[in-house]
């Protein structure tokens, strides 16, 4: 094989660089062109490609976002254009292809694997909800983040005696809001996977404020309001404010989740798997995915990763944020 593409597509995640650099080099290591593709898919149609130097690759391992830029694009659903990307990747020498991205992602991947270019997709999301990975390139940076945004609103709570609702990203995934309730010692954390419990919930802040205690955080996954568990972190604020005595403020953390610089986990995940994706490409392999399980670097069917297996969350993990409140 002589020359290979990398793209990202989907939303954006810390370490995806990290990603793109241990791509390109370990490809470049074993005498492998690599052509950067800008803007997800769509760069493939738009001819956005571009031949990676070593020195192309060389500052970016620490930069948040993704320097090939991503989009979505709808129109790589249809078979005409996704036949047309494939005339265009031949045109440029383009044998196979690294796709870092989400499950959406994965299933461009597995559709031009069908066509004859071997794709090889990497899980690029600060969500954690790939199936087959234990942990996504950018959950733990998002994660340090939430939990650095936390600390501050605490302070501050406590100040003044509040509670705080801290709205917080994953898609339908619950993994941000768990890990973050454990690592800030939230008071109550509310997850998309499992019926809330929001009386008990009310009782014990109700108990808290009772007792004296100056401050209580309540961390909300997103997925919770998307599926209608929770209608909107002002809602549930304006509920416990009213049941348990303290004034409740809500804080939608947004995008600022979504960047920085990664974190050392996220760039050594980052590196393993990229480099992981070019081994298999160079075995003439595609249609995988590649993931860490236990701390071993596995690969997957596609097909399989999006039809027969399904992320959950760690709810050991969730049962212990009550444990220890
Ligand atoms: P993510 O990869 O983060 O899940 P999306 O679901 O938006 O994000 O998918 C990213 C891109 O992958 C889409 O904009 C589109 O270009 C491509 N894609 C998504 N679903 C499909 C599909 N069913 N067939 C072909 N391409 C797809």
């Amino acid at each position: 094989i002589k020359r290979i593409g990398v793209l990202t597509s989907g939303g954006d995640a810390p370490g995806m660089n990290a990603a793109i650099r241990a791509v390109a080099r370990s490809a470049m290591k074993r005498g492998i062109e690599v052509c950067a593709i800008y803007n997800g898919y769509s760069g493939i149609l738009s001819e956005e490609i571009k031949v990676l130097n070593h020195n192309d690759v060389s500052s970016i391992l620490k930069q948040g976002g993704t320097v090939l830029g991503s989009a979505r694009f709808p129109e790589f659903k249809q078979p005409e254009v996704r036949q047309a990307a494939v005339e265009i990747l031949k045109k440029h020498g383009i044998e196979a292809l690294v796709v870092i991205g989400g499950d959406g992602s994965y299933m461009g991947a597995k559709l031009l694997t069908e066509l004859g270019v071997n794709c090889i997709g990497l899980p690029g999301t600060i969500d954690n909800d790939i199936a087959g990975t234990d942990f996504t390139i950018g959950f733990d940076t998002a994660l340090q983040t939430i939990v650095e945004a936390v600390d501050k609103i605490r302070d501050t709570s406590s100040s003044h005696r509040r509670a705080n609702v801290v709205e917080v990203m994953g898609r339908n995934a619950g993994d941000l809001a768990i890990w973050a309730g454990i690592s800030s010692g939230a008071e109550a954390v509310f997850i998309p996977e499992q019926d809330l419990s929001l009386p008990e919930v009310l009782e014990q802040l109700k108990k808290a404020y009772d007792s004296g205690k100056r401050h209580a955080i309540v961390i909300l996954a997103e997925g919770c309001i998307k599926n209608g568990l929770v209608e909107s972190p002002e809602a549930l604020a304006k509920l416990i404010e009213v049941h348990s005595g303290f004034e409740t403020r809500a804080t939608i953390l947004g995008h600022i989740q979504r960047g920085g610089s990664p974190t050392a986990f996220d760039r050594v995940l980052a590196s393993r798997l990229g480099a992981h994706a070019v081994s298999l490409i160079a075995a003439g392999i595609g249609g995988r995915c590649v993931g860490v399980q236990q701390n071993r670097v596995v690969d997957f069917d596609i097909v399989e990763a999006l039809e027969t297996m399904k992320h959950v969350p760690a709810l050991d993990l969730y049962n212990l944020c009550y444990e220890i409140v």
